[in-house]
């Protein structure tokens, strides 16, 4: 059923956006939306819980479509273009992305002239399930429905965890989509963000939307759910292509003036105009990442080090109460020992490993710092645990 719905919403957004060009077709729908909604700002809630101070690795799989020919679609260093797009937009927020070098290529020229076929509930075929699967399609297909270019993904924070991004936007096909934040737009939709707008804009998937107001009294429950990123009417695209700002006007409920963010990632700005996710948008990404089940699928977390490095040790959370997970999936196969050390320097426990995530019983542990000594082919790498109960 889930499945004849999203299908279509698909129908429906390609059908609504006819006649304007815009670039993005995601649903607003969340199948997470009760995790995040009212609760991210609760100090005493479960979910208050801070991620932010912890370094993401996201795995990423790259896939290039192109004619049955292999003319078309998008050459290495486009490909690499693009990532860095994502690398701007994210890291600032210790959120990295680990692509390990390789390239898909898919060479089918139906799929290369219908890019959002490969949305299609149905085609699952290239999916990964440990890993956000980015489609790129050519600067220059114009799709017959929603005219120059286009991002899209499953929804917000859905699943599958997948994105495409195809073609141009402006009136002359200018703006080459696949080498822009639109991929750090669609990336958000994947990572649970909804539009800047969501709303304010109503929007189609999402049930109970509301428009925020301008003096952020509702942003919590209202809007895109997000505290720190001013109300958007909708930006319709409206924007001074030189200076950024927003060429419409108008007031919210209360009568007070819009002030967006059209340098916002999750705004309808100018695509190079956008720039930015804000400090509560990073912090809901992280969340989403460390408690929605296929989103954890798709990514690591540290609390030191850059978690896409192979060489770093992978745990968490820190402090820890019932348990304290090694997540050793990314270092070189090997069996791994560890050991726990109290602040007396007595051994309280030991074991190994391969390359799984580890988990370590830490329920019968008195409160207090710990040390975790772990042996990296021969190296003794000390980090410090805090258990709380
Ligand atoms: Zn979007």
């Amino acid at each position: 059923m889930k499945k004849i719905i999203l299908s279509l919403v698909i129908i429906v957004f390609l059908s609504l956006n006819a006649v304007s060009q815009t670039f993005c077709e995601t649903s607003s729908y969340s199948p997470n939306k009760d995790l995040f909604v009212n609760t991210d700002r609760i100090p005493n809630h479960q979910y208050y819980i801070d991620y932010m101070p912890y370094s993401f690795c996201v795995k990423i799989y790259v896939h290039v479509i192109r004619r049955d020919d292999g003319t078309g679609g998008q050459s290495v260093s486009n490909v690499n273009d693009a990532l860095g797009y994502l690398d701007d937009a994210y890291n600032p927020y210790n959120i990295f992305f680990d692509l390990n070098g390789i390239i898909h290529y898919i060479d089918d020229t139906y799929l290369y002239n219908s890019p959002s076929s490969i949305m299609n509930p149905n085609n699952t075929q290239y999916d990964h399930q440990n890993g956000i699967d980015i489609y790129l399609f050519d600067d220059f297909v114009n799709h017959p429905i929603s005219g120059n270019g286009y991002g899209m993904a499953s929804g917000v924070g859905d699943n599958p965890t997948k994105l495409m991004v195809t073609g141009s936007f402006g009136a002359n096909n200018e703006y080459p989509l696949v080498r822009s934040h639109v991929l750090s737009h669609e990336m958000g939709h994947v990572l649970n963000l909804w539009h800047t707008h969501h709303g304010t804009v109503t929007e189609t998937g999402d049930p109970d939307q509301c428009p925020e107001f301008v003096d952020g009294s509702n942003s919590d429950i209202c809007g895109d759910y997000i505290i720190d990123t001013p109300a958007d009417p909708g930006l319709g695209f409206n924007v001074d292509t030189s200076t950024c700002e927003w060429l419409g006007s108008g007031i919210d409920q209360n009568g007070e003036p819009y002030e967006p963010d059209e340098l916002n990632l999750m705004s309808y700005s100018h695509p190079t105009c956008l720039t930015h996710i804000t400090y509560r948008q990073a912090r809901r990404v992280k969340t989403a990442m460390a408690l929605v089940e296929h989103l954890q699928w798709v990514s690591t977390y540290t609390h030191s080090g850059n978690p896409c490095d192979p060489a770093s040790l992978n745990y968490y959370p820190n402090s820890a109460d019932d348990k304290l997970n090694l997540d050793l999936r990314n270092k070189p196969n090997n069996t791994y020992q560890y050991y726990l050390y109290d602040n007396y320097s007595v051994q309280i426990l030991s074991g190994e490993s391969v390359n799984v995530i580890e988990t370590i019983n830490t329920l019968t542990l008195d409160e207090g710092v710990y040390f975790l000594h772990f042996y990296d082919n021969g190296e003794l790498v000390i980090k410090q645990i805090v258990i709380t109960h």
